[in-house]
């Protein structure tokens, strides 16, 4: 079964200290195991998106904009990848099963290309990482779930900022979206 990672708004605005609407310690803890995990898949030709929050300076008709300081605005350093996740990401972007993926809502599905590019390549089984658990990854999951992709997610790999909604979203991967947890 062909199957492909998508890595979910790793960036510094969500994950470092200074970062606009950051998780903090527990998205900054997972660096070293998101960074093997992607390098792993990326070495292995299997298809790596990264899919990364997009906003703009002014929108005021984005549902976001009423719930959430601003984040991941267009042309900022706030939407480069933490660490060395950017590197990854910058060395390997040319090739033609790693792809940059700006999304706008909390699911990578919604209103992007992502469906078509995993359909034009087969893919049955995605693996999910990033933050956070219970916002992004989570509504990445639901929509996948809907389509009929079989879900993988990897547990060292996804944080979030509370502590609450992390378990919650892992157990509700397994119990009501049939995920393997890895
Ligand atoms: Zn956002």
């Amino acid at each position: 079964m062909k199957k492909a990672l998508i890595t979910i708004d790793y960036t510094r605005d969500f994950v470092a200290d200074e970062g606009a609407l950051t998780c903090g310690e527990p998205g900054q803890s997972i660096e070293t195991e998101l960074v093997q995990l992607t390098r792993s898949f990326i070495q292995s030709g299997d298809f790596v998106v990264f899919a990364i929050d997009l906003h703009e300076e002014h929108d005021r008709f984005h549902p976001e904009t009423a719930l959430f300081p601003r984040h991941n605005i267009r042309g900022t350093k706030g939407r480069d990848l933490y660490g060395e996740l950017q590197t990854v990401l910058e060395e390997n972007v040319h090739q033609d099963h790693v792809y940059q993926l700006d999304k706008t809502r909390y699911s990578a599905f919604a209103g992007t290309d992502l469906l078509l590019k995993l359909r034009e390549r087969g893919i049955e089984e995605l693996h999910l990482s990033g933050v956070c658990t219970d916002i992004c990854v989570l509504h990445t999951a639901i929509d996948a779930y809907n389509i009929g992709f079989k879900l993988v997610i990897h547990e060292q790999a996804v944080a979030s900022f509370n502590p609450t909604g992390h378990a919650w979203a892992l157990d509700h991967f397994k119990t009501a979206l049939g995920v393997t947890i890895h």
